[in-house]
């Protein structure tokens, strides 16, 4: 049976990336040689981490004064990279969810963190908005895309210190003005490659604030001064990536892809509102492109577990909302394609129709 996949992460890529990467594995560019066993330090391997930097500035419109490197260890090590490197005094958090309250607990190692602003009282259904950021603050931290709960910035903020984002789940997903952050990051494994590799964008300047001496690995700087290469980088990770962006390029870049992630948002969520067994959990504004999140209407709640099995047969994977939330979760990345949405739309007014 034909599968869609909706999973949060790791999750779907496009097939042109995922064909490139099996016949990589057997011969890497043409070298003989697998992908897998071949050193990071070939020019082969070069032209991929440089290709890779490249079709990232030209995709998301990187000005020239920001460096870009991978790295291991995942989104998670950034949490506490991140105040290592800048956190000297305080640092401002806005609170919107799992992962910035997990990114809060590591700055605390580090220095003094103001709540800047939070959803929390109403289970992190919605953005923040119109705070006031103290100047003081060593820099601001907000997460553009809550995975779990389904809510995502719908703008840049204006901030008088330096801002620095989380946007491991929509990156590439919609455009954004890369010159109002200092520093942008995020876990790969959901719009752009599998698990094992972080993007970081960061703005020349921060390279010089780095707060206190640090063990190698975790100063920005020997990222940026080794060009991702001061260890063994993510190989696959990274050439997957490649191919991702390239995939990206050839299908018509930023603009497209901004155009289809709404168009299949759109199908799904005016699916949510118009079905009389469903409702969404995010405040409408604040919904997000990427994690559509859902779940039976009030007094229907007794048919989750129905509709979860009804949906697998169905041929939906990845569907179930995340432990902490519960209900549905439809991840429509990049690489998901409006045929699955469609086919998720069909299967949910079925559902309403056996139960009519
Ligand atoms: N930040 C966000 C927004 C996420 O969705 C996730 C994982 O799903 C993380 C951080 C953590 O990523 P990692 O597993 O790469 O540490």
């Amino acid at each position: 049976m034909k599968k869609y996949n909706f999973y949060a992460g790791p999750s779907i890529l496009p097939d042109a990336a995922l064909e490139a990467a099996a016949k990589a594995i057997f011969d890497f560019d043409g070298t003989g040689v697998s992908l897998l066993s071949i050193s990071h330090r070939t020019k082969e391997f070069q032209s991929v981490l440089d290709e890779a930097k490249s079709l990232f500035r030209e995709l998301l419109n990187i000005p020239d004064n920001y460096k870009i490197y991978f790295v291991g260890g995942g989104a998670s090590t950034q949490f506490f990279h991140i105040p290592a490197n800048f956190l000297k005094t305080k640092a401002g958090y806005v609170n919107t969810g799992v992962w910035t309250k997990k990114a809060i607990k590591e700055a605390k190692f580090y220095g003094e963190v103001d709540v800047t602003a939070s959803s929390e009282d109403r289970n992190f259904s919605y953005i923040p908005k119109d705070f006031a950021i103290p100047a003081d603050l060593d820099y601001l931290y907000i997460c553009t895309n809550n995975t779990i709960y389904g809510t995502e910035y719908k703008c840049d903020i204006d901030s008088p210190v330096p801002l620095i984002a989380d946007m491991s789940s929509d990156i590439l997903s919609r455009p954004i003005d890369v010159s109002k952050y200092a520093l942008i990051y995020g876990g790969a494994q959901k719009n752009l490659a599998p698990a094992g590799v972080a993007f970081v964008i960061i703005r020349d300047d921060m390279l010089k604030r780095v707060a206190r001496p640090l063990p190698t690995m975790m100063n920005v700087n020997t990222h940026v001064d080794n060009d991702s290469m001061f260890n063994t980088p993510p190989v696959f990770p990274i050439f997957v990536l490649r191919e991702t962006l390239r995939w990206m390029k050839s299908i018509g870049g930023m603009d497209e892809m901004y155009r289809r992630n709404k168009e299949k948002a759109a199908l799904l969520y005016d699916e949510i509102d118009r079905n009389t067994m469903f409702r969404g959990t995010a405040a409408e504004e604040d919904r997000s492109l990427m994690n559509i999140c859902f779940v039976m209407a009030e007094g229907r709640e007794d048919l989750a577990p129905e509709f979860l099995e009804f949906a697998q047969s169905r041929g939906m994977v990845g569907v179930k909302g995340h432990r902490l939330v519960g209900g549905f979760r439809a991840s429509c990345y990049n690489a998901c394609p409006k045929e699955s949405v469609e086919a998720l739309v069909a299967c949910m007014r079925e559902f309403e129709e056996k139960h009519k």
